[in-house]
């Protein structure tokens, strides 16, 4: 008889035993369907020995093992995703279900090909037009979706839709999700390579074909052709039959990546992310799992994809924080992404302008190789950066851009060309008051403030959703017409440039306004024809955008990031501003950059006018080393939420009333963690701090074991954490 122990998709219950009834083959790998008591349940069949501590349950009795009743037509998660999975699992504490469910991040790919009935307009009048069909007719334009996902996207009901499709408006289109994907061409149209970008190619295409891991840091300056550069090593992939993973960190990103992407190689490539239709989902899974994407871009979910036979994994941008996952299981997609590279064997490339320290230090400790692009490609120079001292020039009362900033986009606007203007700021302000009994309106599930977003008319939290339409008269004092909106977003940015330079077209970019690829590419097209003077963004418009007649860039706060104090403050500024200081000046004229600061001495922002990357990555690595920080320290936070305030006090009291008392191994807290209380839960934190060498996993591992807490109480740990509040 054969037995297999399987993890299933309940954190609770570890790893299972299962009998393998005969005939059936479940090698490991497998996705199965199980059952459990009445029920079924999905499992993968896991290699013997190789489970972790906590889901080794002792072997099930023989004479009570129920046997696995099917295996799904998948083919089963292949070696190196196992592998991938233990460590993720291992390494950041997380339940092995929890990693296992991401790889298995389509439930209709599971079930086998098929047919998926979509439907889409025919182009026919209907007899009799209502206020809803009209609004179908004019949203549903170019769709074709499921009747669920076209209800959403038209946002009427699917008995509206139904009622069209017998009116014969709409018509079925029975979709195969096994269709395959036209292959990129490796020879579509590859660019001649400068010298420069030539040898770092060289040296990827080099480990390419070696079939070896290798990380590499590709480290180039904005403009220098990066994705050009670590495009050939895709071709060296495509050209050996193997499947190519690249990583960006914002969907809003792939838009533009799409464009350059089908230049060089012909057809546009797979994508993967978190808006996709669930039919494109099932298709995009089967095909990556059976080798037919060849090439995948994705947000960091499609770390986690069974690849058929991986070559190659990019990860562009990778400073960015945003590979940093903060919910669920707590990961960094940069630092997996290496890992993955290490089971697969092969070459991994970080692609980036401002590199993260841990990326550097690792280069430099011969782990990582890194390959420099030092200029921009084709002789474009880099901006000429200046700062504006705010405390000398200020702007007027009630405005936020002082008199040289506006005078440069005056100057553009005459010239026809584009400007960016950059606060990290969603909204039209982020603090909003009565003026007459300065009540201030606060979230009531977080310790947030209320931002006021004037374009959508309401009052909304960044960090839960709530919203409420703006209110007519103050809650607490009931005087009408009393709101006071405080400081800058990028709306009222946008209104002052508006109110300055009354012909400017300015365009708000936001994770509001560019909230799908459809809207991402929509902007990019329009800038690309010049329809738009003046972009003013948050970390949106830092990155990845190529926009040739883009010549000034205005920081308009460079200071805010570095209120937080985190960690990070410092480095995080630095590659804001870096970043989208190199959004100016990459066509053939020169670009400005200027930065308003009340700090012009302080050493971020005086590294940034010099030009002097080196000199500030030093003195920070310093002063990290010193403090026994992150890259040259281990930290970790544990997190202790509940909705109730004392429960999760007495659950952080109880944690951290049985520290560990270990050399070399700081523990702080438990505190009420900045953010005290968000989505109505009451949070409390402890950092642990500790040297490189501890083994911090099996401390908090141990540590935690024992502790049991009311159902109430969550207990997160977040290894190697990227937020403090
Ligand atoms: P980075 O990502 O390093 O900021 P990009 O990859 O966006 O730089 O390249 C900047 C611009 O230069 C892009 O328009 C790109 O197409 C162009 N470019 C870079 N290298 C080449 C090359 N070898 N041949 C033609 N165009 C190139
Ligand atoms: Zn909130």
């Amino acid at each position: 008889m054969t037995r297999v122990r399987c993890i299933v998709f309940n954190a609770a219950l570890g790893a299972l035993d299962y009998r393998v009834p005969e005939g059936m083959d479940a090698p490991p790998g497998s996705v199965v369907v199980l059952p459990l008591g009445p029920r079924q349940i999905l499992g993968v069949v896991w290699d013997e020995g190789d489970l972790p501590g906590d889901e080794a349950n002792a072997p099930w009795p023989e004479h009570k093992l129920r046997a696995v009743l099917e295996v799904l037509p998948v083919p089963p998660l292949p070696v190196a995703l196992r592998r991938l999975i233990a460590w993720t699992a291992d390494y950041y504490l997380a339940p092995l279900s929890a990693v296992a469910r991401m790889a298995l991040s389509s439930s209709a790919a599971l079930k086998g090909s098929g047919t998926v009935t979509e439907y889409r307009l025919t182009g026919e009048e209907p007899a009799r037009m209502t206020p809803q069909r009209l609004q179908a007719l004019d949203l549903l334009q170019g769709e074709q979706a499921t009747m669920r996902e076209l209800a959403e996207i038209a946002g009427v009901s699917e008995g509206v839709l139904r009622g069209m499709l017998g009116q014969g408006l709409l018509e079925p289109v029975l979709v195969d999700s096994d269709r395959p994907y036209p292959a990129p061409d490796p020879q579509f149209a590859a660019p001649a390579l400068a010298e420069q970008q030539a040898e770092a190619a060289a040296e990827m295409v080099a480990a390419v074909k070696a079939h070896t891991f290798q990380p590499f840091l590709l480290d180039g300056v904005t403009g220098s052709g990066k994705t050009e550069t670590y495009f050939e090593a895709v071709a060296a992939a495509l050209e050996a039959g193997r499947q190519v993973l690249v990583l960006l960190p914002e969907i809003a990103l792939t838009a533009a990546f799409l464009g350059r992407f089908e230049a060089r190689f012909g057809v546009a490539p797979v994508t993967w992310h978190s808006s996709l239709k669930a039919s494109e989902r099932r298709r995009a899974w089967r095909q990556v799992a059976f080798g037919g994407a060849k090439v995948v871009v994705g947000a960091r979910s499609a770390l986690f994809l069974p690849f058929a036979d991986l070559g190659l994994v990019v990860v562009d941008e990778a400073h960015e924080v945003a590979f940093k996952q903060d919910d669920g299981v707590r990961y960094n997609a940069r630092d997996v992404a290496v890992m993955r590279g290490h089971f697969e064997q092969v070459p991994v490339v970080l692609a980036s302008a401002t590199p993260a320290l841990e990326s550097l230090q690792m280069a430099e400790a011969g782990r990582y190789k890194r390959l420099v692009l030092p200029s921009r490609f084709g002789g474009a120079q880099l901006p000429k950066i200046e700062v504006v001292n705010l405390t000398e020039l200020q702007p007027p009362r009630g405005r936020w851009l002082a008199p040289p900033l506006v005078e440069a986009l005056a100057d553009r606007l005459d010239k026809g060309e584009q400007s960016l203007l950059f606060l990290n700021r969603r909204g039209y302000a982020p603090l909003t008051l009565c003026r007459h009994c300065g009540f201030r309106f606060k979230c009531p599930n977080c310790s947030a403030w209320l931002v006021e977003h004037r374009l959508s008319q309401r009052l909304a939290c960044h960090h839960c959703g709530h919203e409420v339409p703006p209110p007519p008269v103050c809650p607490e004092c009931g005087e009408p017409d009393c709101l006071v909106a405080c400081g800058p977003g990028v709306e009222r940015i946008a209104d002052e440039v508006s109110e300055l330079l009354p012909g400017a077209r300015v365009a708000v970019v936001t994770s509001d306004t560019l909230a799908s690829p459809a809207a991402a590419a929509e902007f990019v097209a329009q800038a690309e024809a010049k329809a738009i003077d003046v972009i003013v963004g948050t970390q949106l418009v830092t990155k990845g955008f190529h926009f040739p007649e883009l010549t000034l860039v205005g920081v308009v706060d460079a200071d805010m990031g570095l209120d937080g104090g985190d960690l990070r403050a410092a480095e995080r500024t630095y590659q804001q501003i870096a970043q989208v200081a190199g959004r100016a000046g990459r066509g053939a004229k020169p670009g400005e950059v200027l930065i308003q600061t009340r700090h012009p001495k302080a050493a971020v922002i005086a590294a940034l006018a010099s030009g002097s990357r080196d000199a500030f990555y030093e003195a920070e690595t310093e002063a990290r080393r010193e403090a026994g920080a992150p890259p040259f320290g281990r930290w970790a936070a544990i997190i202790v939420s509940s909705e109730d305030e004392a429960e999760a006090r007495e659950a952080a009291r109880a944690i951290g009333g049985t520290r560990p008392d270990e050399p070399g191994v700081l523990i702080l807290g438990p505190a009420p963690a900045p953010l005290s209380l968000l989505r109505g839960r009451h949070r409390y934190r402890l950092l642990i701090a500790a040297r490189r060498s501890a083994e911090v996993q099996k401390l908090i591992r141990t540590w935690l074991a024992p502790l049991r807490f009311p159902p109430g109480v969550r207990v997160a740990v977040d290894i190697d954490p990227y937020s403090f509040v």
